[in-house]
């Protein structure tokens, strides 16, 4: 068995990190109590064929989710422990600590969350020793804030020197001044994005503005609250990990859906598109055709990033579709959109999106599909970032509060200049052509990396 670890932290990414497990007991017949029920739409062999990638058995035919869950403070966690699956989970794989990170990323990286992180990576030790082969990691946890962006990727840089050869697959919720009023944010966006861009193999982008304009525009929520936001998330969440923990042969593991959407290393951040998109508490079983689902997927309104996919072109992209229907129709549709739209593929990687069909739907629906898309419009997104970042380190704003933690103000700069980086190499990549192979050959870095 290929095993995966999910770790959780921060509020954000124990609330993202709690309903992705709900939703996931929901379709693999698991009860709050660990017990197989079967119940649900697709009852059948297929909901524990491959189980083990996310769940532990224990004794008594108990399924344990493998996760570690992790906080600078203890009230997120207390709720889900006396929520409804907050039985579940290994009391021992609650990690915390009570002096909270104060949406600094400079408390979560280098002072409480370093003193914690030890204890974090005990836990994670031990799920690891326990594995037969474990595959990677996959980690939930915000941007925005301290302790998930801080100490979420201390924990990242951790785990790649221990375990240098296994996959790290992040869900990161990216922050919007729409969703939330703490002005600081960019400023931890941006150097959580410097670290990701190094440590994490693949990043699923979820970025709170896309969320919240789905919310208002598309469902009609005229005040949307985060349990709105989350409900999106952890549908996205389980189409895109669907493909690990049913049966098939596209992108069955970390790794194969790496190599299938990564053609350039540091190029791992992905458009995550989902339909029909649904609201929280309205189960309408809203039933789509295959082309329906197909133009819907793709259109920038279901993409969980603010970035219009027609401002640049894809390098890559896979589809994942799910429930009962004709898999020569999927093909079909799929390839129509391209043929349409062939300018927004880049013609130097050919066949570079890749379909397939998961027989078992998400609960409540008879039909969904999910995209991951390496897009450069992408960098709409960070660009949106790095100008908050750029306008108040300008003057120096709030610096304060992270040099009063040890930081040197150096590791802005490298941070800002990273991510900005980021953003030239996917316009560069989105004005590349077949013919100007001489543009290539200056990025000996990519060519190497591509190759080995
Ligand atoms: P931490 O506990 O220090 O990691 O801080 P938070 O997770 O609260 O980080 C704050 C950022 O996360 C802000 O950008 C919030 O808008 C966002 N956030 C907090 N909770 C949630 C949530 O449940 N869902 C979503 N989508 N975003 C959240």
């Amino acid at each position: 068995m290929r095993e995966i670890l999910h770790v959780q932290g921060g509020q954000c990414g124990n609330q993202i990190g709690s309903k992705f497990w709900e939703v996931i007991c929901g379709e693999h017949g698991v009860d709050p109590t660990g017990r197989y029920q079967g119940q649900g739409d697709g009852a059948s062999d297929l909901q524990l064929e491959r189980i083990n990638v996310y769940y532990n058995e224990a004794y008594g035919g108990r399924y344990v989710p493998r996760a570690v869950l992790m906080d600078l403070e203890p009230g997120t966690m207390d709720s889900i422990r006396s929520g409804p699956y907050g039985q579940i989970f290994r009391p021992d794989n609650f990690v915390f600590g009570q002096s909270g990170a104060g949406n600094n990323w400079a408390k979560g990286h280098y002072t409480e969350g370093a003193e914690l992180i030890d204890s974090v990576l005990d836990v994670v030790r031990k799920e690891a020793e326990n594995c037969d082969c474990l595959q990677g990691f996959q980690v939930c946890h915000s941007l925005g804030g301290g302790t998930g962006s801080g100490m979420g990727t201390l924990l990242i840089s951790k785990i790649r020197e221990e375990y240098p050869d296994r996959m790290m697959m992040t869900f990161s919720v990216f922050p919007s001044p729409k969703v939330s009023d703490t002005v600081v944010e960019p400023y931890n966006a941006t150097l959580s994005v410097h670290q990701l861009v190094e440590n994490a193999d693949e990043c699923m982008v979820l970025d709170n503005e896309a969320l919240y304009d789905i919310c208002f525009r598309t469902l009609k929520l005229t005040t949307p609250s985060f349990g709105d936001l989350n409900h999106l998330i952890s549908a996205t969440m389980s189409g895109v990990t669907c493909c690990l923990r049913f049966p098939g042969q596209l992108n069955s593991d970390l790794r194969k859906l790496a190599v299938n959407l990564i053609p350039f290393p540091r190029l791992h951040f992905f458009m995550v598109g989902f339909a029909p998109l649904t609201s929280r508490g309205s189960q309408q079983y809203i039933s789509l055709t295959v082309p329906e689902l197909t133009q819907q997927m793709w259109d920038a309104k279901n993409m969980m990033c603010a970035a219009d996919p027609r401002h640049g072109r894809y390098l890559t992209a896979s589809a994942m579709f799910r429930g009962k229907m004709s898999t020569k129709e999927v093909d079909e549709q799929m390839i129509n959109v391209q043929n349409k739209n062939s300018s927004y593929f880049v013609e130097w990687i050919p066949n570079n999106v890749k379909s397939s069909v998961c027989d078992i739907p998400p609960q409540g629906l008879k039909m969904s599909s999910t995209f991951v898309g390496n897009s450069t419009s992408i960098q709409e997104m960070f660009r949106r970032v790095s100008e908050q970042f750029t306008a108040m380190f300008r003057r120096k704003a709030f610096l304060h509060w992270y040099t009063g933690e040890g930081m040197d103000e150096m590791e802005f700069t490298e941070a800002e200049s990273n991510m900005n980086d980021l953003v030239a190499e996917y316009q560069q990549y989105q004005d590349a052509t077949v013919d100007d192979e001489g543009e290539y050959e200056e990025e000996e870095d990519h060519e190497e990396n591509y190759e080995s």
